[in-house]
C-alpha cells in the first residue's frame, strides 16, 4: 500500500546559539554571537579575514570550548558534542589526507577513525564527482579535487548538518564553481549546510540564508533575501557639467526626491516609486531647466554592496 507522505523534518533548528563568546587572553575572537539556523537551508557564514568564522565553527564542532554562551546543534546542547557529532559532517582548515594514499584509501582511514560506514565510500565519491579518480593518489589531485575529497569525507556519515570552513579557499574560478555546484547538489530538506567564506560573491548563488560576522560580532542573520532588502535601489544622475550638480540637486530636492551626493553624481532613492517614472520625471525636470544629463541609470541593490556597507573590513 502506498504510504502517505509525512514530513519528518524535525522542528528544532539545525543550530541555535545565544551569546556565544570566545576569548583568547585579551583577544575576543567571537563576541556575544547569537543566531538560529533553520533546518534544510544552505547558510553562508560570511565575514572578513579574522572575523571569527573558524573559531565559531570550531565551537559548534566541540573543538574549542566557548568562554561563555550556550546553544544547541541538531537539538542537542553545545556542551555535549558527542550527542550530536555523529550526525554532523565537517571540513575545517582544509582536508588532512595522506598524500601517498589514493582517494578511496584516504576515505577508508577517515571512516575507520570517525567510526563512519565505509560502505558509503563509493556513494560519496560519486556524489563529489571523484568516482573515476578514486584510485589516484591524493598528491596527484588538483586543489579542487583535494577539496572535493575532503567534502566526501565529511559526507561519509550521511550528515544532517554539514559544516564547511572556506571550502573555496585557494581555488581558481573553475574550482570555486565546482564546489558551489556541489554544495547546491548536497543541500536538501534533510541536510543543512553551513559554509564559511570571506567573500560573499563566492557563495551567494547557493545560499538561501546568511550569517554575517565582523570582528567577532554578528551583524546580520536571516534569509538572504532579507539581507538584500536592507539595501536601497536608486537612480544615479549626473549633469553634463559638474558645475551644475548643486543646482540639479536643489531642483530634485525641491520636487521632494530623497537624494545623496556621490562624487560627481547624485543618487536618488527610488523608495516606493516606479523606477521608470522616476527616471522620466528627473529627465523632464532637468530639461525644463536647461540641464543636459550625462548619466541617468538605475542602480540595483547588490548583495556585495550591502555586505561591504555592513563590514568595514580590516584584517585582525
Ligand atoms: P579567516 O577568514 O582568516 O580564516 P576567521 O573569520 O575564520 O578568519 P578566526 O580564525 O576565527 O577568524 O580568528 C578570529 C580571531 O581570533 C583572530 O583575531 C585570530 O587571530 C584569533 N584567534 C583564533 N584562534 C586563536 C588562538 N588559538 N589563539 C589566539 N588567538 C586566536
Amino acid at each position: 500500500m502506498h504510504e502517505p507522505t509525512v514530513s519528518t523534518r524535525p522542528a528544532t533548528p539545525a543550530i541555535s546559539v545565544a551569546g556565544l563568546t570566545k576569548r583568547y587572553g585579551d583577544r575576543t575572537a567571537v563576541d556575544q554571537l547569537s543566531f538560529e539556523l533553520p533546518r534544510g537551508v544552505v547558510a553562508g557564514f560570511i565575514g572578513p579575514n579574522g572575523a571569527g568564522k573558524t573559531t565559531t565553527m570550531a565551537m559548534l564542532l566541540g573543538l574549542v570550548a566557548p568562554t561563555t554562551g550556550s546553544g544547541t546543534v541538531l537539538g542537542q546542547p553545545l556542551d555535549s558534542p558527542c550527542r550530536y557529532l555523529p550526525r554532523v559532517g565537517a571540513l575545517i582548515e582544509g582536508p588532512a589526507m595522506y598524500p601517498g594514499l589514493t582517494g578511496t584509501e584516504n576515505l577508508r582511514v577517515l571512516a575507520a577513525m570517525g567510526k563512519r560506514d565505509a560502505s558509503r565510500i563509493p556513494v560519496v565519491l560519486e556524489q563529489v564527482g571523484l568516482a573515476d579518480r578514486a584510485g589516484d593518489r591524493f598528491r596527484e589531485y588538483s586543489m579542487g579535487m583535494k577539496q572535493r575529497l575532503g567534502i566526501a569525507g565529511a559526507l561519509l556519515g550521511d550528515p544532517e548538518l554539514l559544516v564547511l570552513d572556506e571550502p573555496t579557499n585557494g581555488l581558481d574560478p573553475v574550482g570555486m564553481h565546482e564546489i558551489r555546484n556541489l554544495i547546491g547538489d548536497i543541500s536538501s530538506a534533510d541536510t543543512t549546510v553551513l559554509v564559511s567564506s570571506h567573500q560573499l560573491g563566492e557563495v551567494e548563488q547557493v545560499c538561501d540564508w546568511l550569517i554575517v560576522i565582523e570582528r567577532g560580532t554578528g551583524v546580520f542573520s536571516g534569509p538572504a533575501a532579507d539581507f538584500l532588502g536592507g539595501a536601497e535601489p536608486s537612480v544615479v544622475v549626473a549633469p553634463e557639467h559638474i558645475a551644475d550638480l548643486d543646482r540639479l540637486g536643489r531642483l530634485l530636492a525641491a520636487e521632494g526626491y530623497e537624494l545623496d551626493r556621490e562624487d560627481d553624481r547624485l543618487v536618488v532613492l527610488i523608495g516606493e516609486r516606479d523606477a521608470r517614472a522616476l527616471a522620466i520625471g528627473i529627465n523632464r525636470l532637468a530639461h525644463e531647466h536647461g540641464l543636459v544629463l550625462a548619466a541617468l541609470e538605475q542602480r540595483r541593490a547588490n548583495l556585495e554592496d550591502r555586505y561591504l556597507s555592513l563590514v568595514q573590513g580590516g584584517i585582525r
